[in-house]
Formats: C-alpha cells, structure tokens, sequence
C-alpha cells in the first residue's frame, strides 16, 4: 500500500516564461500568477491538507527526446537563446522558455515517478506551461514539450506498466497527445473537448487511431457551452466503459481547467462539481480495476480565481470526499436543446467506439 494516497508536486525553481503582453491577446493569459493564484487558494482553502508535498526539478533534454523530435528540441532551445520569437501559432519564446518547460516536463515526470515507486496512489503536477498541443515535432496553443506524454513514455519504461489510458478534460482536443500516440496500440488517449461542428476540424468522434491504435483514440467532441450534467453522462457513458474495457496499468489525466464557466479562453458551462465528479471517477477506476495509480499533470486553466476552486473540486474527488461546496458553484441556466444535441454526441461516439470496446 502507498505511503501516501495523495502527492502534490510543485516545481523546485520559478517557472517564469511567459509570452509577449502585446493585447490584445489570449497568450498573456498563460502566466506565472497561474500557479501562484491556484497555490494561494490551495494552502489557504486547507485543499492540501494531508496530501504528499513533492518538489520537482527540471527534466533534461535527454527526458525530452522520448517523444520530440530533435528539430523541436534545437527549434526552443535556439528561441530560448534569441529571448523572443514567433515559433507556431499561439507560441511564442522567451528568454526563460526552455528552463520553464524542462521544468514543467520535470513535474509531469515527479508525479508519474511518485506512482510507479508505491509513494503514492494518485499525484498532481502542478505544473506550466501546458503540453498537450505540443505533437512530436510542432509546438503550438502555449504548448512547446507535451509533459503528460513524455511522462507516459517515461513510465511505460518500467516493466510493470504495459498500457496506459489518458483522460484529457481540457477544454480543447489534444491534437499533440493524440497524434503521438495514435497508432499505438498501448496507450488509450480519451478527450472530453469543445468542438465546433460546423467547421469540421480535428477532435471528430470518427478519428479513432490508425493501425495497431484503432480504437484507442476515443474523442468525445461536445457541443459549445457544455453543462454538468452532459459531462457527467460523457464519464458515465463513454469514460468508465473505455478504461474497464482497455485495463490500464495507471491513468495518467490532463486536467485543464478552461472548461470552467467563467474561464476567458473556453467556452463550457461547467464548474467545480464537474471537477470533483472526475476525480471521484478515476479514484473509483483505480480501485475497481486494482490499478497502480493516477498522475494528473495541468493543462490549461485560465481563470485566476477559478482555477484553485476547480483543482479543489478534483482532489476532493481524488480523496474519496463527498463533493466540497465551493464559491464558484453557482446555480445556471439550463438549454434543453444543448443537453438533446449533446445526447446524440454521445450516443454517435458510443456507437462508433464500441465495436473496439469488450
Ligand atoms: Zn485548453
């Protein structure tokens, strides 16, 4: 039995990147106060309390390699060096970029590392900048090294860990993460994201891997401003029934928190109860299944006054808590015609990955 059913990994050093401040734009938003504001509410809220403090250290470009191509490798390390720069859309350099991000793939590696050792059952990264756009050799979307699939490319190096499911909640589809791994048949990757069905981009239900992978991508492609009560039958429906279908040997999570209603980068309508509802989840996956563990590594999350109610919401969750009653639960307007059009979402992904599912 772990030590401790719950690590909390921070990074050792500042991470101090962030993209240029010329507005208007939504870059400026993925900021150092992200980790302060969520930190602050955290301790003060006694969110923390009991939880396994870790403190991380920075990866190595070594770490990186596992995933990324040299090309993006040498692409930030160069932009690092010139201090500024346009290096894809939405990615811009800084001066501290390659430490920042060394740093983030180092907290994605601590949490991963903390399950595997027995240190603890689930950990939390809490760590920027985010990954999940970042594909083997294009960064993009404020992402430059994907932390959670270098983790999961880390972690399927230890001989007990044959397969992993990831469960990415953010509010935008992981391009990065699912081109990595789709046609890898060990690696299950799971999007819940906001898709626009009227321009047809990536994140369709219908991508669902190529070769060995097919049937391992599985996106869940909701329609825009997405209620609770619709995430909650996409993790009842699809979620539970393609993890106890896939048996992992760990979860790994890219918990972004843009979904959150009152988050100024993405359109749903949730709130912390739909946060606690995925904790609470994938702690009962873990136990039902006997698996090792979950690591959670942070993806995106807007809102500096959200994103600390929000990741509270998860580790209640995680800790097998009844739901926490928090200040940015308010009460919303319900659209009937969102919730039918939503309902069909779910019965077309259902029907489409089923055939993969036992
Ligand atoms: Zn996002």
């Amino acid at each position: 039995m772990p030590e401790y059913e719950i690590g909390f990994v921070t990074t050792e050093q500042d991470v101090n990147h962030c993209q240029p401040f010329q507005k208007p734009n939504l870059e400026a938003l993925e900021t150092p106060l992200r980790i302060e504001m969520a930190l602050d509410y955290l301790e003060k809220s006694g969110a923390l309390t009991g939880l396994k403090s870790i403190r991380s250290k920075e990866a190595t470009l070594e770490d990186v390699f596992v995933v990324h191509s040299p090309y993006l490798i040498d692409t930030v390390r160069l932009m690092s060096d010139l201090g500024c720069g346009y290096l894809a859309e939405s990615a811009y350099a800084s001066a501290d970029l390659l430490f920042s991000s060394l740093c983030a793939v180092g907290g994605a590696l601590a949490a991963s590392r903390e399950i595997l050792s027995g240190g603890s059952k689930h950990a939390f990264a809490l760590i920027r900048p985010p990954g999940h756009h970042a594909s083997t050799s294009s960064p993009g979307g404020l992402c430059y090294f994907n932390n959670v699939a270098i983790a999961v490319k880390h972690a399927m190096q230890d001989e007990s860990i044959k397969r992993v499911s990831i469960i990415d909640f953010d509010n935008h589809f992981g391009n990065g993460t699912a081109e990595i791994f789709y046609a890898d048949p060990s690696v299950q990757y799971i999007s819940l994201h906001e898709y626009d069905y009227t321009s047809l981009g990536i994140g369709h239900y219908e991508e669902v891997g190529y070769g060995e992978g097919i049937g391992t991508n599985i996106n869940i492609p909701l329609l825009e401003s997405t209620s609770d009560s619709s995430y909650s039958a996409a993790l009842d429906k699809i979620v539970k029934k393609a993890v106890m279908s896939f048996r992992p040997d760990i979860i790994a999570v890219s918990a972004g928190y843009d979904p959150h209603y009152a988050d100024p980068v993405g359109n749903m309508d949730i709130d912390s109860r739909t946060f606690w509802k995925i904790g609470s989840t994938i702690r009962s996956l873990v136990d039902s299944l006997k698996l090792k563990g979950s690591f959670w590594v942070l993806e995106g999350g807007y809102n500096l006054f959200t994103i600390g109610p929000s990741i509270h919401g998860s580790l209640s969750g995680l800790k097998g808590e009844s739901m926490p009653r928090l200040q940015d639960q308010i009460e919303r307007e319900i659209c009937e015609a969102l919730e039918e059009g939503n309902e069909e979402v779910i019965e077309r992904v259902l029907e489409t990955v089923s055939p993969f599912l036992e």
